[in-house]
């Protein structure tokens, strides 16, 4: 049986390993632990994606939403929800949730890999090295990058830590002259602020938190959010989150995952979304290279679109949001982000002429197939089934002339809603 190795037990990781379990291939996971404390915001598709995950445990760690005020663009405050996570309880979670599953977890530092066409050999800092007959990189922003095939503006975010009382668990989000700010409180009382900047021209390494400190200062939100061991210095962890999309998805015995494969702008808020999204397609498409090799170009060619697909729709959601604040128009911070990663709007408007059938690769049950799929504008990768029903027939019926036959076969409700699809494509 092949021996896969997945390296990283972040979210990606533990999902590919789970979906591999599922399947029936020996699975390990190589990890260490993250080196710093952070919380991060979720919304309920996250809850949604970490459940289809099977990462129970995980999924329990999510505070109940509260309350996120948003201070962008100086237009007064609008308030919205987001659900705490707490990573260091949610990462020893996931990891749980592997234990339970039965997948063997190896806590090392990889060192690195050496990889042929025959297998993967990995070094690892306090084992024997491992042998893997199919590797899955799962590493997050520390897999090795070599650059990227797409970067955008260079970006740094500086993350502080401190403690307070416990009290009511809130976040907020605001825009600066040069970057934007994100701050949260837990119920017990540990506060955190993360200042994102662009990464050149901030202060040296010595005088961060002094500087990280004085931008709290200056802000009315911190001072409505915490009490005044906010304006002390702070512990502090500095990271990239430049935008990051890796050249390759895939290889002939090798797949990349989650931020390895795509590392999304920290402003979507969709990170752990986008890394769930490629790590839960990704064990149908292993399966079709292993189990199918005359199918295996076609499931790389699956993942790879849809990866690029994803990266850049989370692109253009954070550029847009960052268009939308324009009192520094003249700032390099925001002006950079508000054109990244290209002038395409985020959904193409509705234009039935280019609404057609096209052969493309779609999971089927656990390999990946290619049939008949619809493409639209907005829609480049195809859409299948619309609520269960095909639409490929249905478009190839319209341009056969037939399209009034082949509604009236439908059932009533379905009949319905396959004539709003068609009349929100521009169909008249
Ligand atoms: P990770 O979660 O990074 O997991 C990778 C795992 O690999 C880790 O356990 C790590 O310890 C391990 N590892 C790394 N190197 C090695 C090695 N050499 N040897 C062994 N193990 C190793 N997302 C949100 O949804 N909401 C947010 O609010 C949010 N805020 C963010 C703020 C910042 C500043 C950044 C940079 C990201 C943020 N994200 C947020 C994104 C989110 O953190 C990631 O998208 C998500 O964790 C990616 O999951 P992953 O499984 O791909 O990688």
């Amino acid at each position: 049986m092949t021996e896969i190795v997945v390296l990283g037990a972040g979210p990606a990781g533990a999902a590919v390993a789970l979906g591999l379990k599922r399947l029936g291939y020996p699975v390990c996971v190589v990890s260490e632990w993250r080196r710093f404390a952070a919380v991060e915001g979720v919304s309920q598709r996250v809850l949604d994606g970490l459940r289809q995950a099977g990462l129970q445990r995980a999924l329990a760690c999510a505070a109940a939403p509260s309350p996120r005020r948003v201070l962008w663009n100086g237009d007064g405050q609008s308030i919205n929800q987001e659900c705490l996570l707490d990573r260091p309880r949610f990462d020893a979670a996931i990891r749980e949730d592997l234990r339970e599953a039965g997948i063997e977890t190896l806590e090392a530092h990889v060192l690195r890999v050496e990889s042929t066409d025959a297998g993967h050999l990995i070094h690892l800092d306090s084992r024997e090295p491992l042998r893997a007959d199919f590797l899955v990189e799962a590493r997050g922003r520390s897999a090795p990058l070599a650059g990227g095939r797409l970067r955008g503006p260079e970006t740094l975010s500086l993350l502080n830590q401190w403690q307070e009382a416990p009290g009511r668990p809130g976040s907020a989000v605001e825009s600066l002259p040069d970057g934007w700010a994100w701050m949260a409180r837990l119920a017990d009382g540990r506060c955190y602020w993360q200042i994102t900047q662009d990464a050149g021209g901030l202060p040296p390494k010595d005088q961060l938190t002094d500087y990280c400190a004085k931008r709290r200062a200056e802000s009315a939100l911190v001072r409505e959010l915490f009490g005044d061991a906010a304006f002390e210095p702070a512990c502090l962890h500095a990271r990239s989150s430049t935008a990051i999309l890796f050249h390759e998805a895939s290889g002939t015995n090798w797949l990349r995952a989650g931020d390895a494969a795509m590392a999304v702008d920290p402003l979507s808020g969709n990170g752990i979304f986008q890394s769930l999204s490629s790590a839960l397609q990704a064990p149908a498409v292993i399966n079709t290279m292993l189990q199918r090799p005359d199918r295996a170009e076609l499931a790389r060619q699956f993942h790879q679109r849809r990866v690029e697909h994803l990266f850049l729709r989370f692109a253009r959601t954070g550029r847009d949001f960052y268009a939308l604040e324009q009192r520094w128009p003249d700032q390099a911070f925001w002006r950079d982000r508000s054109i990244w990663p290209d002038a395409e709007p985020m959904h193409a408007p509705a234009d039935f002429n280019q609404v057609r059938v096209e052969r493309a690769p779609v999971i089927h049950g656990d390999l990946i197939d290619a049939v008949e799929v619809v493409v639209t504008a907005d829609q480049p990768l195809g859409i299948w089934h619309l609520q269960g029903i095909e639409l490929a027939p249905i478009i190839s019926a319209f341009e056969r002339g037939e399209l009034d036959q082949a509604l009236a076969a439908l059932p009533e409700p379905q009949r319905r809603m396959v004539q709003g699809w068609l009349l929100s494509q521009g169909y008249r």
